[in-house]
Order: structure tokens, then C-alpha cells, then sequence
């Protein structure tokens, strides 16, 4: 379905944004993963792409707080591909802290990495994508772009920020063949999840299960975790003919947290 489509996926080494590379590269779209981790692993996963899917997967490793490394990624896929049509702005990190107490440098960082780094490389792939009259542009937000929790403060922050650029993006682009939209994940079982379980139970005075049964599943009436695929599957579908008119959107996948 995506053949001769290239894409660029942030933070593509774990969790979601794996499985979005992973999904990509199934429907015949190259894609460029990034993302930190060892590089062994990373390259393994890699060539599992291109083995698996008969696609081109090249791995650069910009990070995502550094607006110069985000534009030359996205100079440099195009250079490798000869143009970027899918742009998934999915890294991401969390920190879970009361406010009065949370650290300056994790607020910098969270604000960087999951909000300021989709305006750099959205802003880097528009140009081509309007030359050709044709892109995709998927932000992974959160049910956290939708409702806040306590003690995440500048993830929430984040989260609606990205929402907010996804439907701005979205007005601009609109005659230009370009969408841009969020898929908002309630709680998927990744290491972003796992990391922030210790953190909760010093928030909230919790143990480890219940801090996963009473503020984690709690929030989600169908009592299970979204799992990554089915986030890949939504993303792969958005960049579809079918997801033409698709656009300014915030799809939750979230066991029906927001519907509260
Ligand atoms: P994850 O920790 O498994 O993966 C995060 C990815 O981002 C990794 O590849 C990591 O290397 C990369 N990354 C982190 N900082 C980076 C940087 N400075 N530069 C480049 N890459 C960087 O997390 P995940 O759960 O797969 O999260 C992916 C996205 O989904 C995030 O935006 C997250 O906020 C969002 N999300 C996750 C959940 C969840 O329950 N897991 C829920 C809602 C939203």
C-alpha cells in the first residue's frame, strides 16, 4: 500500500515508534528509524526491516532536543531516500514529579524532545511534501493531549502543545495534499511506562501493582494495555488514500479513557 513512500520515524528504537517503523516498512514504505539505545540492537532491527519487508531502513541517531540535528535528519533522509512523504514525530519521554518539585532541566527536556522537536522536523519536511502534493504527518501525542493527571505537568504541557501545532499544520497544509494529525495511546506497555512506575509510587505512596492496577488500568475501562501494533495499524491506515480527508484530528486509542 505504501511503496515508494518514505518515511521518517522519531524515536523508533523502542516501544511505539518500533512498531510504526515495523508497520511502515510492511506496507512497502523505506523508512528511516532513530533513536537512542545500543547500536548493535539498533542495527539488527534495522536489517530486520529491509530483510523482512524487501524495504530500505536506514537508522540516524539525531537527538531529538537538538533542532540542528533534527534538520540535518531530515536533509539527510531525503538525500538517502530523495524525499520524506511520512514524518512520524513520536519520540518521547516522561517525568513524573509534584510540580513545586519538578526539575528544571526534565521540564526543558520533556517541553524539547516531545513538543519543540515535532515543530523542527514538521517544519523541515513541509517544503517537499508541498512540492509533491502529497505527505503524511502523525504526531504521537497521548490521552494526556486530552485530560490531564497529576505530577505531569510538562508532559501534559507537552502533549496538548503538539495537538495544538498537529491542527495548525493541518489548516496550512490543507489544499496541499499534506494531513496532519495526533494518535493519542492511553497506557501501551513500554519502557516509558515501566521507568515511570518507580516514580509513581514515590508520587503517590503506592507499591508497584498498585500503582499499575490503581492509576494505570484504572484509567482505562477495558482494564488492558493498548499494545504498540495496534498504534502501528492506526498509522499505517492514516497514511492511506482512504485517510485523504483525515485531517486537524486527535484519534485516541485509549480503551475508553477520554470518553470519562
Ligand atoms: P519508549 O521509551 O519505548 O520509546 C521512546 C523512543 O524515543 C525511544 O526510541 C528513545 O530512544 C527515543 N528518544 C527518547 N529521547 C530521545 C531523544 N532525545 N532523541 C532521539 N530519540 C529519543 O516510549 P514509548 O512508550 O514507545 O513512547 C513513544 C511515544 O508515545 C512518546 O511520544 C510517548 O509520549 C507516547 N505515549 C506513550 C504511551 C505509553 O503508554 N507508552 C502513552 C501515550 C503516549
Amino acid at each position: 500500500m505504501l511503496k515508494g513512500k518514505a518515511a521518517v520515524v522519531t524515536g523508533s528504537t523502542s516501544g511505539i515508534g518500533l512498531a510504526i517503523a515495523r508497520g511502515l516498512g510492511a506496507a512497502g514504505a523505506d523508512v528511516m528509524i532513530n533513536g537512542f539505545g545500543e547500536l548493535a540492537e539498533i542495527e539488527a532491527e534495522r536489517a530486520g526491516i529491509e530483510s523482512e519487508y524487501g524495504v530500505r531502513a536506514v537508522y540516524n541517531g539525531a537527538d531529538m532536543s537538538k533542532g540542528d540535528e533534527i534538520a540535518a535528519m531530515i536533509a539527510t533522509a531525503e538525500a538517502e531516500f530523495g524525499k520524506v512523504d511520512i514524518l512520524i514525530n513520536n519520540a518521547g519521554i516522561q517525568f513524573v514529579s509534584p510540580i513545586e518539585e519538578f526539575p528544571l532541566a526534565k521540564w526543558d527536556a520533556i517541553i524539547a524532545i516531545n513538543l519543540s522537536a515535532a515543530f523542527h522536523a514538521t517544519r523541515a519536511v513541509v517544503p517537499g511534501m508541498k512540492a509533491r502534493k502529497w505527505g503524511r504527518i502523525i504526531s504521537t501525542a497521548s490521552a494526556h493531549s486530552i485530560i490531564a493527571s497529576p505530577y505531569k505537568s510538562a508532559y501534559v504541557a507537552a502533549k496538548h502543545g503538539v495537538n495544538g501545532l498537529m491542527k495548525t499544520v493541518a489548516l496550512e497544509l490543507a489544499t496541499h495534499g499534506v494531513t496532519a494529525n495526533c494518535i493519542s495511546p492511553g497506557y501501551v506497555w513500554t519502557p516509558l511506562v515501566e521507568k515511570q512506575i518507580p516514580e509513581t509510587m514515590k508520587a503517590r505512596g503506592m507499591t508497584k501493582e498498585q500503582v499499575i492496577h490503581d492509576v494505570l488500568l484504572e484509567a482505562q475501562p477495558t482494564k488492558q494495555f493498548v499494545t504498540s501494533e495496534q498504534m502501528a495499524a492506526l498509522t499505517v491506515f492514516l497514511c492511506s488514500d482512504a485517510a485523504a480527508q483525515l485531517t486537524g484530528t486527535n484519534i485516541p486509542v485509549d480503551g475508553g479513557w477520554t470518553a470519562h
